[in-house]
C-alpha cells in the first residue's frame, strides 16, 4: 500500500531538521528560576510578535486557555464563548473543573460570534444572572473549517463587551495571518489575552505560548505552576519554538493551498454535503455528513486518515508533512469513492 495520507491533525507534524538542531544546541537552565535564556528568548519573541507586555511558555494550548481562564475570572462567573470553541467542547470540562466557572455559549457556526448575542447575554446581568467575567473568541475557529476573523470584527466586540477582558485563542492565530494579511499584532490589539500554539501548523514538538499584561502574566505564571507546567531545562524545547516563529510561519499559506485543494475534491465527492469549498481559508476542510464516522473508517482503509469533530462531522487538515502526492492520492481514492450503503 502506498505511504499513508495523515490529515486528521496538524498536531501531526515532525519537527524539521533546523529545529533539531537548534534543539541539541539550545542554551539551558532551570526555568523554575527563570534561568533558562531560551525560554526568555521565546517569550520576549512571542509578546513583540503579538505586541503584549509578557508572554508565558506553556506545555500545551489547553493550558494556555485554562491559566487564561484562571487569571480572569473568578468561581461562579460567566465565560461567554462559541459553543463549538475548543475551551468549550474540547478540554474535558477543564475550566468548570479548574475555575469553577460556566460557559453561557452562542452561535458559532460561521466561526464567528455574533455581537446581538453577546451583549443579550452581559445584558441579562441586569436580570440578576451571573457576572460575565470574559468573552473568548478562536481565531482561526477550528469546527466551522478553519475560518479567521475579520480584525474590525474582533475589535467591535471587543468595543462592545463594556471593558470585560477578551481572550483570544489563536491556536491556529498565524494560519489566520498568513490567510488574510492582518498582522499578528493587529488581530491581537483587541484581546487582553492571546494564546498560540507552536505544535500545530508550525512543526515544534511542544509548546504554546500566552501573552498579556505585565501583571496579568505574572499571576499567569503562578496559575502555570498550580497546573503542573513550569518546566526546568525547557530550552530545548523552546529552541524548537523559535524556529517555527522565525521560519515557519509564511509556509502556511503552502498549507492553505493545498487544502483549499482538497475542499474541491471533497465537495465533489460528497455533492450530498452542500460543502462550500470556497468557504475553506485556511488549513481545515470541514463539512456536515450524516454517514461522518463511517466515511472516516472507509477512507482510513484505503490510506486517507481524517477524523470527526462531531457525530456528523468530518475534519481533514493540512501540515507541513502533507505533499502534492499526497492531494493527488486522496483524489485518486476520492474518484472512485462512495460510502457503502448501510
Ligand atoms: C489544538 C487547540 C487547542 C489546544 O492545544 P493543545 O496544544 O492540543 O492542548 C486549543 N484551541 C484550539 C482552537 C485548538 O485547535
Amino acid at each position: 500500500m502506498d505511504r499513508r495520507v495523515d490529515l486528521r491533525s496538524d498536531t501531526v507534524t515532525q519537527p524539521t531538521p533546523a529545529m533539531r538542531e537548534a534543539m541539541a544546541h539550545a542554551v539551558v537552565g532551570d526555568d523554575g528560576y527563570g534561568e533558562d535564556p531560551t525560554v526568555a528568548a521565546l517569550e520576549e519573541r512571542f509578546a513583540a510578535l503579538v505586541g503584549k507586555e509578557a508572554a508565558l511558555f506553556v506545555p500545551s494550548g489547553v493550558m494556555a486557555n485554562q491559566i487564561a481562564v484562571r487569571v480572569l475570572t473568578r468561581p461562579g462567573d460567566l465565560i461567554i464563548a462559541g459553543r463549538a470553541q475548543h475551551v468549550v467542547s474540547f478540554e474535558m470540562g477543564a475550566s468548570a473543573r479548574n475555575s469553577s466557572v460556566q460557559f453561557a455559549t452562542v452561535d458559532d457556526s460561521h466561526g464567528t460570534l455574533v455581537l446581538g448575542d453577546v451583549l443579550e447575554i452581559i445584558d441579562a446581568e441586569a436580570d440578576h444572572q451571573a457576572h460575565v467575567a470574559m468573552v473568548c473568541a478562536e481565531n482561526t475557529h477550528m469546527p466551522s473549517g478553519g475560518t479567521p476573523w475579520d480584525v474590525a470584527d474582533l475589535r467591535a466586540l471587543a468595543n462592545a463587551i463594556g471593558g470585560r477582558p477578551l481572550h483570544l485563542d489563536g491556536a491556529r492565530l498565524f494560519n489566520a495571518v498568513v490567510a488574510t494579511g492582518t498582522s499578528a499584532a493587529q488581530y491581537c490589539e483587541p484581546a487582553t489575552t492571546v494564546m498560540a500554539c507552536l505544535s500545530k501548523g508550525l512543526c515544534a514538538p511542544v509548546g504554546s505560548l500566552l501573552a498579556g499584561p505585565a501583571g496579568l502574566m505574572r499571576n499567569a505564571r503562578i496559575e502555570r505552576k498550580r497546573l503542573g507546567g513550569a518546566m526546568r531545562q525547557a530550552g530545548v524545547l523552546a529552541a524548537a519554538g523559535l524556529v517555527a516563529l522565525d521560519t515557519m510561519v509564511d509556509r502556511l499559506s503552502e498549507d492553505h493551498a493545498r487544502a483549499r485543494a482538497l475542499a474541491g475534491l471533497f465537495a465533489a465527492a460528497f455533492p450530498e454535503a452542500g460543502y462550500d469549498p470556497a468557504s475553506c481559508r485556511t488549513n481545515i476542510v470541514a463539512f456536515d455528513h450524516p454517514q461522518a464516522r463511517q466515511i472516516v473508517h472507509e477512507l482510513e482503509a484505503l490510506g486517507v486518515a481524517g477524523g470527526t469533530v462531531a457525530p456528523h462531522r468530518l475534519r481533514f487538515v493540512t501540515h507541513a508533512d502533507v505533499s502534492d502526492d499526497d492531494v493527488a492520492r486522496v483524489a485518486a481514492v476520492l474518484a472512485g469513492f462512495k460510502p457503502l450503503a448501510r
